[in-house]
């Protein structure tokens, strides 16, 4: 028989498992505290459950952990772990310390499917999903070895934040995302707010509306692009789902969010995505004064406009800071709220887009990639990008 992960389940996963053990649903509570409050994986350790019930834990069952492959600690605090997670993949996770919160940004597949133009983990290709297990393990760890670290207080917590923001494109792998939500969510387990958990995505339509219902958090969505040609070109999925779908899913979904407005991301790209002209474009999107299907209809939203983090392979360059200012200028005066993304941990490549891990490029997708290059009209393709 195979071990089972206790990672692998929410609360309601857990008790179905201890159930099936002929245990009571208090028991999975108990276990459930133990595993994700107290960082425990040692069942022997577990002192107030029976010893009978250990015993068979410790048979059959596990807390799975990654193992890591490397730490990297940046000048500014920032945290990165590379973990083995089999079949020569590894993922990466960063903890990022600010003086009101700890975000860890989680990730949610080896590699990535949707093949963005300038995202690192984009032009490795796809190599597979992470269970829940491994999504839940990457908080496992960051928590409590964290809290070891920094000699937290009993109860005291060191994440505040999950925004799922690393490799990979959770709702592309919904089945194994919701079960991990909810454990990050739930009051037994790491007790985190809806609103400080993000799904960052890339825009899944359909994925979007069942979030909705199925485990509503904060959501993030990458825009990049004020108009489907070049957002075709720069997010390849925008093919299959266009903005005005996009935005009308991001409509759909603000009545059942913990917050009253999406977080629309946007990657400064120079001389790609970066001028006045294009700020205009994309406040008529978002206001509903564009040609679009959306026209008369405008999204509550944030901008948050993310400075490109570059590599060599992308052949792209970062927005100038004046660039990046002067589109700034030009959102906020039309009363949409913009933040500018500070770079953080930039001296170990844990920023934003720089997840690289070691993913085995199975699938193709560096060639497919290269092909799709040759055929994009960008200016700034060929551009010896210095680091
Ligand atoms: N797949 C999801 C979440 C992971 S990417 C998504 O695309 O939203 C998290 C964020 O990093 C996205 O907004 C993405 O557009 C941005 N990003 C990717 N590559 C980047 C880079 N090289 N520089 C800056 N931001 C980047
Ligand atoms: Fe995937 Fe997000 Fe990177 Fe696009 S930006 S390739 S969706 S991880």
């Amino acid at each position: 028989m195979s071990v089972v992960n206790l990672l692998d389940f929410d609360l309601e996963g857990l008790a179905a498992y201890c159930e099936s053990l002929g245990e009571k649903r208090f028991r999975a509570v108990q276990l459930f505290r133990w595993v994700h409050q107290r960082g425990e994986h040692d069942f022997e350790r577990m002192t107030d459950l029976a010893r009978s019930l250990r015993q068979r834990l410790a048979g059959a069952a596990e807390v799975a952990r990654l193992r890591v492959l490397s730490e990297h600690v940046s000048s500014d605090g920032t945290v990165k772990w590379l973990f083995d997670v089999g079949g020569g993949n590894a993922v990466e996770t960063v903890f990022i310390p600010e003086s009101d919160r700890g975000t860890l940004c989680v990730s949610s597949q080896a590699g990535c499917a949707v093949g963005c133009r300038f995202c690192s983990t984009g032009h490795q290709g796809f190599s597979r999903n992470l269970g829940t297990g491994e999504i839940v393990a990457q908080l496992w760890h960051a928590e409590h070895v964290l809290r070891a670290r920094l000699g937290a207080a009993a109860g005291e917590r060191v994440i505040s934040n999950v925004v799922m923001m690393g490799m990979g494109e959770p709702l592309q792998n919904y089945a194994a995302l919701v079960p991990a939500l909810r454990t990050m969510l739930d009051d037994h387990g790491y007790g985190l707010s809806r609103r400080r958990v993000t799904v960052s995505t890339s825009g899944v339509v359909p994925m979007i509306d069942r979030l909705a219902q199925d485990c509503p958090v904060a959501l993030a969505v990458s825009l990049h692009a004020p108009e489907d040609g070049l957002r075709d070109e720069l997010v390849p999925l925008n093919r299959k789902y266009p903005l005005a779908e996009l935005l009308q899913a991001c409509r759909r979904y603000l009545p059942r969010a913990p917050r009253d407005f999406v977080t629309f991301e946007y990657c400064m790209l120079e001389g790609v995505n970066d001028s006045p002209a294009m700020a205009h474009r994309l406040v008529a999107l978002l206001q509903g004064h564009g040609s679009s299907d959306l026209q008369g209809l405008s999204v509550p939203c944030k901008l948050n406009l993310i400075p490109f983090n570059p590599f060599p392979a992308s052949g792209l360059k970062r927005s100038s800071p004046e660039a990046v200012a002067r589109f700034a200028a030009v959102v906020q005066a039309a009363g949409i709220v913009t933040t500018i993304r500070k770079t953080r941990g930039d001296d170990i490549d844990a920023a934003c887009g720089q997840l690289a891990g070691e993913v085995l490029d199975r699938t193709g997708a560096d060639l497919r990639m290269a092909r799709r290059r040759g055929s994009i009209p960008i200016q700034a393709v060929g551009v010896e990008v210095p680091r």
